[in-house]
């Protein structure tokens, strides 16, 4: 599971329509180099942009910020007064993400909280009620990350969700024991399957939201919040 994930058709796509810019690709070459390749596609990263330029939040929550590419392509499409809170797990990526995001010249825009985001997201309450939320983080945490979300995000905010298919276990109804499940592909623990069956459930309950997933290379979930 990389940006990584190539073919013909995703290159055409991201030649046409995703391109990078400087630091966006440096970040893609860190990531690489240092063999944690798990960030969106540029071609994720272009729809969220494309998302933030129609939807117009002036708080987005991101959960899961690695070295801060999801967060540059948000970032350069925020509205004037617009702000990004970022959280992320290790000291060392928020670290890179700053040196990045401030050579972008948008660190005025982003704030990254480090450590725990159950730890950090009650630190930004004050701020909310949030218009969008991008969630992009370990997969059991889904759940209680939409729990967070559905606490303070506001009506017609939007979310959207990473890896939603699940390294294609997601649409399965039993998850396959380890040494069934394909070996290129990264292994699924059934605490993530379950955790993202329940994510993708609630997110597709037509009462509480107008949603969908959208088949990038491994899903990628929008969702309004309707009530
Ligand atoms: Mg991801």
């Amino acid at each position: 599971m990389t940006h990584g994930t190539t073919s013909p058709t995703l290159d055409y796509i991201r030649k046409l329509y995703a391109h990078e810019d400087e630091i966006l690709r440096a970040q893609r070459s860190y990531l690489e180099a240092n063999n944690r390749a798990i960030q969106v596609g540029a071609e994720e990263g272009k729809l969220l942009s494309l998302l933030v330029q129609l939807h117009q939040p002036k708080r987005i929550v991101e959960i899961g910020t690695l070295v801060g590419y999801s967060t540059l392509w948000m970032a350069h499409a925020l509205p004037k007064g617009g702000h990004i809170y970022s959280m992320e797990k290790e000291g060392q990526n928020a670290e890179k993400a700053r040196e990045f995001l401030h050579k972008a010249g948008v660190l005025d825009r982003v704030t990254i909280l480090e450590g725990d985001a159950m730890h950090s997201l009650p630190m930004i309450e004050e701020y909310g009620p949030f218009d969008m939320v991008f969630i992009d983080a370990d997969k059991p945490g889904y759940p209680k990350y939409l729990n967070w979300t559905e606490s303070h995000l506001r009506k017609g905010g939007l979310v959207v969700a990473d890896n939603t298919l699940l390294f294609g276990m997601a649409h399965l109804d039993e998850l396959p024991p380890a040494e069934a499940q394909n070996p290129d592909q990264h292994t699924v623990r059934k605490n993530s399957w379950e955790a993202m069956r329940e994510f993708n459930q609630r997110l597709a309950d037509a009462a509480r939201y107008d949603s969908v997933m959208i088949a990038t290379h491994d899903g990628l979930s929008v969702a309004i919040r309707k009530e």
